[in-house]
């Protein structure tokens, strides 16, 4: 039997039907899905003529280039797991993730060989490396060019595998914003409802141009390589998220779709070129990952006719969860609420699985429809993870009865909507008061000088914890820690204000652009009281 799987199932739309049509633009290279057909192949014969079959894992570290989409199809029609690795991260890191996923091969882009240099001695496992260097000067890393590997292969569909939909086609590393990654299993199912989702959800056609802005290693990124080319719809890449590029993109190739965290949205808002988008041209995008403040919501609706949809996902769920239709939902509020509100997520609407939201205390309990009451939000079904590679107790305590514990917050709300507030780890409990940093930064948003804010339990003695505020400010504007504390105070109840504030340069953030907020903690914590960071 050849069951449904992600790839097979996604082949169609593109090569099948349009083998004609633009599949990929790369910078000034652009091919068709016949093409990009035959590519996919031929990396398929050159991967199995380096020994590699069903069930091997090949590592892949390379920007949102070409070749990128190409190893999500090449690699999976072989029945092999794509180990996609964040290509920020230091070289303890590297080697970390390259030898506890097992990879036996490694695709990477030249700019990143000279780290892969130094930890060579440190990869017994990696039999290959493979470099795209575009011509570029050579590395000293033995290797071979991807793309005179790829020549010397043949272009035609490589011997049928047969790949049970169980099993696992990619391994990723969760983008590690709360702790060390951990790698998540995810089977051909779990991928194709990712796709699945994708296309229901954001409505991809196959006049959509589809630029490629979340890294292609982050779950939600790859979703896109299978949702687009299951549409027939043209993959726009992008090596370098650059707001000005995004901008001139969205004019010159009519991009029509794109995803991407909400740093990259409030990036694009505070852009100068931002008003020299061509607002004729209807646009969508996916705004997941992290919690996008309404005031950066509100400007990209005002100043880029951006239609947002806010997703709610994580890796572990491939990565849907829920989502949100922003325009529909921010169309039914008045002036006020429009500046304040925070996205809502519909519950129950992705239907890919059930979500609930639980009582902390008891899991077993929903809460209260009132939109007070905080819990847990869980999920199950067939989106969730096969697990994480080798690490079976963590996955036993992220998934109980069945159901996937998020780590999140949330209330819902008498209408059916979920809120959600935080994570558990970086809620504020002051005096016994759960304080959402979200909630704060999204007021801190609201002012005028604020380019970016993080908000962190800092330890008081009074009330254990208090809220403090690191906030970066735009060019050109100044603002005292009065100033903010007292804007906060008078648009919030008092003990969620910050406390105090911190004027800084720049915030840590992982390479999806989310806010590493236990290492601006870290500082705070030394030595007090063990805080779970
Ligand atoms: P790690 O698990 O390694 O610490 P991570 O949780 O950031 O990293 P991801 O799987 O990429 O890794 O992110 C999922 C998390 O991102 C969710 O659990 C949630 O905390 C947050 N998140 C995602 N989308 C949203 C959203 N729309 N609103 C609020 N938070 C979100
Ligand atoms: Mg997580």
């Amino acid at each position: 039997t050849r069951p449904f799987s992600s790839f097979c199932w996604c082949r169609p739309g593109g090569m099948a039907v349009y083998p004609d049509k633009i599949a990929v633009i790369d910078d000034d290279y652009r091919y068709t899905y016949r093409e990009l057909g035959q590519r996919i192949n031929r990396l398929s014969h050159a991967l199995r003529g380096d020994g590699i079959g069903k069930g091997d894992h090949v590592a892949v570290i390379l920007p949102n280039i070409h070749e990128m989409i190409e190893c999500f199809f090449g690699i999976g029609q072989l029945g092999a797991v794509v180990v996609p690795l964040n290509y920020r991260l230091n070289p303890d890191d590297f080697a970390y993730i390259l030898n506890h996923s097992d990879a036996k091969l490694l695709i990477l882009d030249a700019e990143y060989a000279a780290v892969i240099e130094q930890i060579r001695d440190r990869l017994p496992g990696i039999r290959q490396f493979v470099l795209v260097s575009r011509g570029a000067a050579s590395s000293t890393l033995p290797h071979i060019e991807y793309e005179q590997w790829l020549s010397s292969a043949s272009p035609d569909d490589p011997p049928a595998v047969d790949i049970d939909e169980n099993q696992t086609l990619t391994i990723n590393y969760t983008s590690g914003t709360t702790s060390r990654p951990k790698g998540v299993m995810l089977t051909h199912r779990n991928n194709y409802l990712n796709a699945a989702n994708f296309l229901y959800h954001l409505q991809v056609i196959h006049d959509d141009m589809y630029l490629h802005t979340l890294p292609l290693f982050h779950v939600n990124g790859w979703g896109g390589v299978w949702a687009t080319t299951g549409a027939g719809a043209t993959h726009v890449c992008l090596r370098k998220v650059d707001p000005a590029r995004i901008i001139s993109l969205f004019n010159t190739e009519k991009i029509t779709l794109l995803c991407g965290a909400p740093t990259v949205l409030n990036m694009m808002v505070n852009a100068k070129e931002a008003s020299e988008v061509d607002r004729s041209i209807p646009r969508r995008m996916a705004v997941a990952g992290s919690p996008p403040p309404a005031a950066v919501l509100k400007r990209a609706h005002e100043l880029l006719a951006l239609n947002v949809i806010h997703v709610y996902g994580m890796t572990e769920t491939s990565p849907f969860i829920t989502y949100c239709e922003w325009n529909h939902h921010f169309d039914s509020l008045d002036d006020e609420q429009k500046a304040t509100v925070r996205a809502r997520q519909g519950i129950e609407q992705m239907f890919s699985g059930e979500v609930r939201v639980v009582s902390q205390e008891d899991p077993t309990w929903d809460v209260r429809w009132d939109g007070q009451e905080i819990g847990e939000i869980v999920t199950r079904g067939n989106a969730v993870m096969a697990g994480y590679y080798k690490q079976p107790e963590e996955t036993a305590k992220t998934i109980i009865d069945g159901w996937l514990h998020t780590g999140d917050l949330a209330v819902v709300h008498p209408d059916g909507y979920i809120e959600i507030l935080d994570r558990q780890k970086d809620i504020i409990i002051s005096g016994g008061e759960n304080i959402s940093s979200t909630e704060v930064e999204g007021v801190i948003y609201q002012h005028p000088a604020i380019l970016e804010a993080a908000v962190i339990a800092v330890p008081d003695e009074k009330w254990g914890e208090v809220p403090k505020a690191l906030v970066v400010v735009k060019p050109g504007f100044s603002l005292t820690e009065l100033e903010l504390i007292k804007y906060c105070r008078e648009r919030l109840a008092h003990f969620k204000a910050p406390k105090s504030v911190e004027f800084v340069e720049s915030l840590p953030r992982t390479a999806t652009g989310k806010l590493q907020k236990f290492k601006l903690r870290e500082a705070y914590w030394k030595g007090v009281r063990k805080r779970v960071q």
